[in-house]
């Protein structure tokens, strides 16, 4: 038996008599940038949220960057964020001229940490980006209340948790912006790149709007220097389609993740691994299924050669990569995001994944550690 950590293809088996109209359909129409789909789907996924406005985009990334720029953040700001993340949260600060400001995370939860969040400001603090890693809301109570207090721009990185609830509000709703990734792989991914912000404010979602296209409203005044960054007619289409299967997949994923830890349980009881743990107050939409595991280089392999992908989100902290060496930092600075990178193992979860799959891989688990 083969299991690779992401499947994708059986999803679209499922989906595709839906999917394959409204491709040709766009197709046919020819109109392909920002038209009557990347509308609709703006309002449809806004409206979900439960924000105002949504604008889509080109990916995950760009819909950092712009948020970030159209809350006017620049050069000479700081912005705080965690060494726990996917390179694209800092690459996107850096890309506003901004300063990165790394913070340690909570282990329980592989999010921020509200009170290292608060030791890192200073004066020139202006906006933070909290990333609901894996699918996990962080602590957005704390998290707000600090915003609020210190006048911090609030940016959620939603990439990973489209659908994900902190006391029963949609993530990307609780600050400035909401920044949402389609990537394949993602919660919600379309099949080719994508992304959106959401926001209740209708200045921002103006600014981000033009900032999409180039700076200009009308291709004849140019009032910023924007980007090319517009999420395309086909990927909205598709996305359209597959919004009305998030819920459902979201619960799938869930469930087998619930399916995972009930079958871990003794091997975590025995101090082995230690199981993803649901936040109180949150809904956890499992984009993975990450828990941290005793001698965990030699249990990936041992489950490879079993069949069994697994991967490391993430290998190597942000903190300690050579493109950040200008920030001074080495081992033993944040030492909750240490600890988790050396331990952390992603096992494979989609929502297509099977009951005896998931009892394969626990057995297998078992089997490495002698039980
Ligand atoms: C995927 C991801 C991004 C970037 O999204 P892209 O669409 O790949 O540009 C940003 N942040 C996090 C946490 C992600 O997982």
């Amino acid at each position: 038996m083969k299991i690779p950590v992401f499947e994708l293809k059986s999803q679209f088996r499922n989906i595709k008599k839906e999917i394959y109209p409204a491709v040709r359909e766009t197709l046919k129409s020819g109109f392909y940038i920002l038209d009557r789909h990347v509308t609709e789907f703006e309002e449809a996924f806004a409206g979900y949220c439960g924000a105002k406005y949504g604008v889509g985009v080109a990916s995950g990334t760009d819909a950092l960057i712009l948020a970030l720029r159209s809350l006017d953040i620049k050069k000479g700001d700081e912005v705080i964020t965690t060494p726990f993340t996917f390179f694209a949260t800092s690459e996107a600060i850096y890309g506003t001229g901004a300063k990165i400001i790394f913070a340690d995370i909570d282990l329980g939860s592989y999010t921020i940490e509200p009170k290292e969040i608060e030791k890192k400001i200073t004066r020139r603090t202006r906006a933070l980006v909290c990333v609901h890693l894996y699918g996990q809301p962080c602590d957005m109570s704390d998290i707000k209340k600090l915003a609020t207090r210190h006048k911090l721009k609030l940016i959620e990185d939603c990439a990973q948790a489209s659908g994900a609830e902190y006391k029963n509000r949609k993530v990307g709703t609780f600050g400035a912006a909401g920044c949402f990734s389609f990537y394949p792989t993602k919660n919600l991914g379309g099949y080719g790149d994508g992304g959106m912000v959401i926001t209740d404010a209708k200045e921002t979602a103006a600014s981000l709007r033009l900032l999409r296209a180039y700076g200009s409203r009308d291709r004849r005044r140019y009032l910023v220097h924007g980007y090319n960054s517009r999420l395309d007619e086909l990927q909205a289409a598709i996305l359209k389609i597959k919004l009305k299967y998030l819920d459902k997949w979201n619960t799938a994923r869930r469930n087998r993740a619930a399916g995972y830890n009930k079958r871990l349980a003794r091997l975590q009881e025995e101090g082995f691994l230690v199981t993803p743990k649901e936040q109180k107050d949150s809904r956890h939409v499992y984009h993975l299924y990450v828990l941290r595991a005793k001698k965990r280089d030699a249990l990936r392999k041992f489950l490879l050669s079993n069949g069994i992908s697994t991967a490391v989100h993430y290998p190597l902290p942000l903190h300690l990569q050579k493109v950040y060496k200008g920030l001074g930092h080495r081992l033993g600075d944040f030492p909750n995001t240490e600890i988790a990178t050396s331990e952390i193992l992603t096992l494979p979860l989609y929502p297509e994944l099977t009951e005896d799959k998931i009892d394969f891989i626990t057995r297998k688990i078992g089997r490495f550690y002698g039980k």
